[in-house]
């Protein structure tokens, strides 16, 4: 796992505070902590590497209330799920919009890519099958630049 980082996305968690404002959610100084250890850098995390970070901002954070924290920016589009293999779950910063993702399956960073090519294969797939076809998510798993020269 890369480095933590030693600062976090003083914009980013300012946007996040307002949503989950908006949604009823209190801002406490344990949730955020998790916001910040989410905001820097775009990288897919385990909910026990959140924990480990936001403990920096909250020593006395408990792994509950980053469950709970992801649970609520999940709910609002704030952070979404990286597909990984075996049982684990990673998150991320969202971004507004329809996108995909690019995963670095070594470094972990995570890229966003909005194109969309996918309607001569939706449609072929929505042909055969009679389905109607309402949404789809798109991950891309390799190896990023710098991880595939080292
Ligand atoms: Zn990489
Ligand atoms: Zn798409």
């Amino acid at each position: 796992m890369q480095n933590p980082p030693s600062d976090y996305d003083a914009k980013r968690v300012a946007h996040w505070r307002e949503v989950l404002r908006a949604n009823g959610y209190r801002i406490t100084p344990t949730r955020e902590a998790v916001l910040r250890a989410l905001s820097a850098g775009n990288y897919a995390l385990e909910a026990t590497e959140i924990f480990e970070r936001a403990r920096r901002f909250a020593p006395h954070l408990g792994l509950v209330t980053v469950y709970r924290t992801l649970d609520a920016m999940l709910s609002l589009g704030l952070v979404e799920r990286v597909h990984c293999t075996g049982q684990c779950s990673l998150y991320v910063a969202a971004e507004e919009g329809h996108h995909h993702i690019l995963v670095c399956r070594k470094c972990r960073r995570v890229w966003h890519f909005s194109g969309d090519d996918l309607t001569n294969l939706m449609n072929d797939v929505a042909n055969e099958s009679g389905f109607v076809i309402e949404d789809h998510w798109l991950q891309l798993v390799g190896l990023c630049p710098e991880c595939r020269d080292s």
